[in-house]
Protein backbone atom coordinates (compact mmCIF):
# COMPACT_ATOMS: atom_id res chain seq x y z
CA UNK A 1 0.00 0.00 0.00
CA UNK A 2 0.95 3.98 -0.73
CA UNK A 3 3.66 5.07 1.88
CA UNK A 4 4.43 8.79 1.98
CA UNK A 5 7.16 10.22 3.45
CA UNK A 6 8.46 14.07 3.95
CA UNK A 7 11.62 14.82 5.29
CA UNK A 8 15.26 16.00 5.25
CA UNK A 9 18.01 14.82 2.22
CA UNK A 10 21.38 15.76 3.54
CA UNK A 11 25.50 15.54 3.16
CA UNK A 12 26.39 14.22 6.53
CA UNK A 13 29.55 14.76 8.17
CA UNK A 14 30.53 12.47 11.13
CA UNK A 15 33.00 11.13 13.38
CA UNK A 16 33.29 8.32 15.58
CA UNK A 17 35.65 6.54 17.59
CA UNK A 18 36.32 3.96 14.82
CA UNK A 19 36.20 6.57 12.10
CA UNK A 20 35.32 9.23 10.26
CA UNK A 21 33.30 10.37 6.68
CA UNK A 22 32.51 13.71 5.29
CA UNK A 23 29.72 14.61 3.19
CA UNK A 24 27.85 11.44 3.24
CA UNK A 25 24.54 11.18 1.74
CA UNK A 26 22.19 11.09 4.77
CA UNK A 27 18.83 12.79 6.01
CA UNK A 28 15.82 11.56 7.75
CA UNK A 29 13.65 10.83 4.79
CA UNK A 30 16.60 9.17 2.54
CA UNK A 31 17.46 6.90 5.33
CA UNK A 32 13.47 6.24 5.42
CA UNK A 33 12.43 5.76 2.35
CA UNK A 34 15.44 3.45 1.39
CA UNK A 35 14.87 1.07 4.54
CA UNK A 36 11.01 1.20 3.25
CA UNK A 37 11.73 0.22 0.23
CA UNK A 38 12.53 -2.94 1.18
CA UNK A 39 9.07 -3.94 2.53
CA UNK A 40 6.47 -1.14 0.13
CA UNK A 41 6.47 1.59 -2.71
CA UNK A 42 8.05 4.84 -1.11
CA UNK A 43 6.41 8.36 -2.20
CA UNK A 44 9.19 10.88 -1.59
CA UNK A 45 8.53 14.43 -0.67
CA UNK A 46 12.25 16.61 0.03
CA UNK A 47 14.47 19.31 -1.25
CA UNK A 48 17.74 19.05 -2.37
CA UNK A 49 20.37 21.57 -4.00
CA UNK A 50 22.19 21.33 -7.44
CA UNK A 51 24.81 19.88 -5.40
CA UNK A 52 23.12 16.25 -4.75
CA UNK A 53 24.83 13.57 -6.71
CA UNK A 54 22.37 12.17 -9.72
CA UNK A 55 23.36 8.94 -9.22
CA UNK A 56 21.93 9.06 -5.67
CA UNK A 57 18.65 10.01 -7.14
CA UNK A 58 18.94 7.09 -9.95
CA UNK A 59 19.65 4.65 -6.77
CA UNK A 60 16.64 5.50 -5.12
CA UNK A 61 14.57 5.45 -8.01
CA UNK A 62 16.04 2.35 -9.00
CA UNK A 63 14.40 0.59 -5.59
CA UNK A 64 10.94 1.95 -6.20
CA UNK A 65 10.97 5.14 -4.40
CA UNK A 66 8.63 7.75 -6.12
CA UNK A 67 11.07 11.04 -6.69
CA UNK A 68 8.02 13.27 -8.41
CA UNK A 69 7.80 14.97 -5.41
CA UNK A 70 11.18 16.01 -4.96
CA UNK A 71 12.38 19.57 -5.63
CA UNK A 72 15.98 20.23 -6.63
CA UNK A 73 16.93 23.98 -5.61
CA UNK A 74 19.38 26.35 -6.85
CA UNK A 75 21.51 26.53 -3.74
CA UNK A 76 23.45 23.72 -1.54
CA UNK A 77 21.81 20.75 0.09
CA UNK A 78 21.14 20.39 3.94
CA UNK A 79 24.44 19.56 6.14
CA UNK A 80 24.38 18.33 9.31
CA UNK A 81 27.94 17.54 11.11
CA UNK A 82 27.74 15.07 14.50
CA UNK A 83 30.27 13.06 16.38
CA UNK A 84 29.68 9.94 18.78
CA UNK A 85 31.61 9.25 21.76
CA UNK A 86 32.09 5.87 23.30
CA UNK A 87 28.60 5.99 24.00
CA UNK A 88 27.42 5.51 20.28
CA UNK A 89 23.77 5.66 21.50
CA UNK A 90 23.51 9.53 21.13
CA UNK A 91 25.07 11.46 18.82
CA UNK A 92 26.05 15.42 19.49
CA UNK A 93 25.24 17.99 17.01
CA UNK A 94 28.78 20.00 15.62
CA UNK A 95 26.33 22.02 12.87
CA UNK A 96 23.68 22.64 11.05
CA UNK A 97 23.10 24.01 7.62
CA UNK A 98 19.33 24.44 6.54
CA UNK A 99 20.35 25.62 3.35
CA UNK A 100 17.49 24.79 0.23
CA UNK A 101 15.76 23.88 3.62
CA UNK A 102 15.14 27.79 4.79
CA UNK A 103 12.47 28.86 2.51
CA UNK A 104 11.30 25.15 1.82
CA UNK A 105 7.47 24.87 0.90
CA UNK A 106 6.64 20.83 0.69
CA UNK A 107 4.60 20.56 -2.24
CA UNK A 108 2.50 16.96 -1.93
CA UNK A 109 2.04 15.72 -5.90
CA UNK A 110 -1.76 14.81 -6.62
CA UNK A 111 -0.88 11.54 -7.34
CA UNK A 112 0.03 11.07 -3.70
CA UNK A 113 -2.45 12.96 -1.64
CA UNK A 114 -4.41 9.70 -1.27
CA UNK A 115 -1.45 7.98 0.40
CA UNK A 116 -2.78 5.72 2.81
CA UNK A 117 0.51 5.91 4.89
CA UNK A 118 2.17 8.94 5.87
CA UNK A 119 5.55 9.23 8.06
CA UNK A 120 6.56 12.48 9.02
CA UNK A 121 10.32 12.26 9.48
CA UNK A 122 12.74 14.33 11.22
CA UNK A 123 12.38 18.07 9.81
CA UNK A 124 10.74 21.40 10.52
CA UNK A 125 7.61 20.74 12.46
CA UNK A 126 5.63 23.49 10.72
CA UNK A 127 6.76 21.69 7.67
CA UNK A 128 5.19 18.39 9.02
CA UNK A 129 2.05 20.03 9.49
CA UNK A 130 2.08 21.53 5.68
CA UNK A 131 2.29 18.10 4.80
CA UNK A 132 -0.80 16.66 6.31
CA UNK A 133 -3.00 19.75 5.27
CA UNK A 134 -2.35 18.19 1.75
CA UNK A 135 -3.54 15.15 2.09
CA UNK A 136 -6.71 13.52 1.69
CA UNK A 137 -7.32 10.78 4.59
CA UNK A 138 -4.22 8.56 5.36
CA UNK A 139 -5.24 5.11 7.71
CA UNK A 140 -1.76 5.69 9.60
CA UNK A 141 0.03 8.83 10.07
CA UNK A 142 3.06 8.88 11.97
CA UNK A 143 5.97 11.12 12.87
CA UNK A 144 9.82 11.75 14.05
CA UNK A 145 11.56 14.52 15.41
CA UNK A 146 14.76 15.20 17.12
CA UNK A 147 16.18 18.14 19.88
CA UNK A 148 17.01 20.62 17.21
CA UNK A 149 13.31 20.75 16.97
CA UNK A 150 12.43 20.12 20.54
CA UNK A 151 14.44 23.28 22.07
CA UNK A 152 13.99 25.64 18.57
CA UNK A 153 9.76 24.82 17.46
CA UNK A 154 8.35 23.42 20.86
CA UNK A 155 4.81 24.45 20.40
CA UNK A 156 4.94 23.85 16.76
CA UNK A 157 6.26 20.38 17.40
CA UNK A 158 2.97 19.80 20.34
CA UNK A 159 0.98 20.87 17.19
CA UNK A 160 1.41 18.43 14.98
CA UNK A 161 2.15 15.47 17.69
CA UNK A 162 -1.74 16.20 18.00
CA UNK A 163 -2.11 15.54 14.55
CA UNK A 164 -0.62 12.22 13.87
CA UNK A 165 -1.43 8.48 15.12
CA UNK A 166 1.90 7.16 16.22
CA UNK A 167 5.03 9.32 17.14
CA UNK A 168 8.77 7.42 16.89
CA UNK A 169 11.06 9.12 18.63
CA UNK A 170 14.49 8.54 21.04
CA UNK A 171 14.20 7.92 24.99
CA UNK A 172 16.14 11.52 25.24
CA UNK A 173 14.43 13.05 23.03
CA UNK A 174 11.12 11.77 25.23
CA UNK A 175 12.17 13.23 28.49
CA UNK A 176 13.31 16.43 26.76
CA UNK A 177 10.08 17.16 25.71
CA UNK A 178 8.35 16.16 28.86
CA UNK A 179 10.54 17.24 31.26
CA UNK A 180 10.03 14.00 32.90
CA UNK A 181 13.13 12.00 33.56
CA UNK A 182 10.98 8.80 34.05
CA UNK A 183 9.96 6.78 30.77
CA UNK A 184 6.55 6.15 31.38
CA UNK A 185 5.53 9.64 32.77
CA UNK A 186 7.57 10.99 30.50
CA UNK A 187 5.67 8.73 27.49
CA UNK A 188 2.66 9.33 28.97
CA UNK A 189 2.79 13.41 28.80
CA UNK A 190 3.75 12.83 24.97
CA UNK A 191 0.65 10.45 24.82
CA UNK A 192 -1.76 13.27 26.13
CA UNK A 193 -0.75 15.77 23.66
CA UNK A 194 -2.67 13.19 21.04
CA UNK A 195 -0.76 10.25 19.75
CA UNK A 196 -2.60 6.57 20.31
CA UNK A 197 0.86 5.19 20.49
CA UNK A 198 4.23 5.96 21.04
CA UNK A 199 7.54 4.41 20.09
CA UNK A 200 10.41 4.77 22.10
CA UNK A 201 13.88 3.81 20.52
CA UNK A 202 16.79 3.20 22.62
CA UNK A 203 19.56 2.95 20.72
CA UNK A 204 21.22 -0.28 20.70
CA UNK A 205 19.18 -1.46 23.72
CA UNK A 206 15.74 -1.70 21.28
CA UNK A 207 12.56 0.05 21.61
CA UNK A 208 9.53 0.13 23.66
CA UNK A 209 5.86 0.31 21.91
CA UNK A 210 3.94 2.19 24.21
CA UNK A 211 0.45 2.64 24.76
CA UNK A 212 -2.46 3.68 26.86
CA UNK A 213 -2.62 0.33 28.60
CA UNK A 214 0.27 -2.04 27.06
CA UNK A 215 4.14 -1.87 26.80
CA UNK A 216 5.97 -3.94 24.21
CA UNK A 217 9.83 -4.23 24.52
CA UNK A 218 12.05 -5.55 21.49
CA UNK A 219 15.51 -6.36 22.29
CA UNK A 220 18.19 -4.63 20.19
CA UNK A 221 20.39 -6.78 18.86
CA UNK A 222 24.41 -7.31 19.77
CA UNK A 223 26.57 -6.23 17.34
CA UNK A 224 29.97 -6.37 17.29
CA UNK A 225 30.58 -4.02 14.18
CA UNK A 226 29.22 -1.15 14.96
CA UNK A 227 30.63 1.46 12.11
CA UNK A 228 27.89 4.33 12.34
CA UNK A 229 24.81 4.62 14.27
CA UNK A 230 24.23 7.81 11.57
CA UNK A 231 20.25 7.26 10.54
CA UNK A 232 19.46 3.99 12.75
CA UNK A 233 16.41 5.62 13.93
CA UNK A 234 15.36 6.80 10.60
CA UNK A 235 16.15 3.07 9.11
CA UNK A 236 13.81 1.98 11.83
CA UNK A 237 11.10 4.22 11.44
CA UNK A 238 11.50 3.32 7.53
CA UNK A 239 11.41 -0.80 8.50
CA UNK A 240 8.45 -0.36 11.01
CA UNK A 241 5.76 1.82 8.96
CA UNK A 242 7.02 -0.12 5.59
CA UNK A 243 6.20 -3.04 7.24
CA UNK A 244 3.02 -1.87 8.39
CA UNK A 245 2.18 -0.12 4.43
CA UNK A 246 2.69 -3.33 3.17
CA UNK A 247 0.29 -5.93 5.21
CA UNK A 248 -2.39 -3.11 6.32
CA UNK A 249 -2.67 -4.94 9.99
CA UNK A 250 -2.57 -2.58 12.56
CA UNK A 251 -3.41 -4.07 15.42
CA UNK A 252 -1.55 -4.54 18.51
CA UNK A 253 0.50 -7.99 17.43
CA UNK A 254 0.57 -6.23 13.95
CA UNK A 255 2.42 -2.97 15.62
CA UNK A 256 4.53 -4.96 17.59
CA UNK A 257 5.85 -6.90 14.47
CA UNK A 258 6.68 -3.66 12.87
CA UNK A 259 8.77 -3.05 16.00
CA UNK A 260 10.64 -5.84 15.52
CA UNK A 261 11.22 -5.08 11.86
CA UNK A 262 12.19 -1.56 12.76
CA UNK A 263 14.99 -3.15 14.59
CA UNK A 264 15.72 -5.50 12.35
CA UNK A 265 16.59 -2.68 9.54
CA UNK A 266 18.54 -0.73 12.03
CA UNK A 267 20.86 -3.12 12.88
CA UNK A 268 21.77 -3.47 9.53
CA UNK A 269 22.42 0.38 9.29
CA UNK A 270 24.82 0.10 12.01
CA UNK A 271 27.11 -2.19 10.34
CA UNK A 272 28.22 0.92 7.88
CA UNK A 273 28.69 4.62 7.45
CA UNK A 274 25.81 5.92 5.38
CA UNK A 275 23.15 3.85 4.09
CA UNK A 276 26.34 1.29 2.28
CA UNK A 277 24.67 -1.77 4.07
CA UNK A 278 21.58 -1.07 3.25
CA UNK A 279 22.37 -1.13 -0.72
CA UNK A 280 22.60 -4.77 -0.99
CA UNK A 281 20.31 -6.62 1.51
CA UNK A 282 18.10 -9.71 0.40
CA UNK A 283 14.76 -10.43 1.83
CA UNK A 284 16.58 -13.81 3.11
CA UNK A 285 18.86 -11.25 5.43
CA UNK A 286 15.73 -9.70 6.46
CA UNK A 287 14.22 -13.13 7.32
CA UNK A 288 16.77 -14.13 9.09
CA UNK A 289 17.36 -11.58 11.32
CA UNK A 290 13.92 -11.35 12.47
CA UNK A 291 14.54 -14.78 13.44
CA UNK A 292 17.63 -14.36 15.33
CA UNK A 293 15.73 -11.20 17.26
CA UNK A 294 13.07 -13.87 17.85
CA UNK A 295 15.17 -16.29 19.22
CA UNK A 296 17.10 -13.59 21.34
CA UNK A 297 13.96 -12.85 23.15
CA UNK A 298 12.15 -15.44 23.48
CA UNK A 299 11.70 -17.91 26.39
CA UNK A 300 9.05 -19.56 27.91
CA UNK A 301 5.79 -18.90 30.24
CA UNK A 302 6.36 -20.65 33.67
P1 LIG B 1 19.05 9.55 13.13
O1 LIG B 1 18.22 8.47 12.52
O2 LIG B 1 18.38 10.17 14.29
O3 LIG B 1 20.48 9.13 13.37
O4 LIG B 1 19.09 10.73 12.02
C1 LIG B 1 20.24 11.13 11.37
C2 LIG B 1 19.89 11.97 10.14
O5 LIG B 1 19.12 13.12 10.53
C3 LIG B 1 21.13 12.48 9.47
O6 LIG B 1 21.29 11.84 8.22
C4 LIG B 1 20.93 13.99 9.32
O7 LIG B 1 21.16 14.46 8.02
C5 LIG B 1 19.48 14.21 9.71
N1 LIG B 1 19.31 15.45 10.50
C6 LIG B 1 20.14 15.93 11.46
N2 LIG B 1 19.66 17.09 11.96
C7 LIG B 1 18.48 17.33 11.33
C8 LIG B 1 17.50 18.38 11.41
N3 LIG B 1 17.63 19.40 12.27
N4 LIG B 1 16.40 18.30 10.61
C9 LIG B 1 16.26 17.27 9.75
N5 LIG B 1 17.15 16.26 9.61
C10 LIG B 1 18.26 16.28 10.38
Amino acid sequence: MSLLVVGSMAFDSVKTPFGERDNAIGGSATYFSVSASYFTDVRLVAVVGQDFPESELNFLAERSVDLTGLERKEGETFRWKGEYGFDLNTAHTLDTQLNVFLDFQPRVPDSFKESEYVFLANIDPELQASVLEQVKSPRLVACDTMNFWIEGKRDELVKTFGMVDIVVINEGEVRELAGESNILKASRKILEMGPKSLVVKQGEYGALLIQNNSVFSAPGLPIEDIHDPTGAGDTFAGGFMGYLASKGDLSRDGLRRAVVFGSVMASFNVESFSYDRLRTLAGEDIEARYREFSDLAHFERL
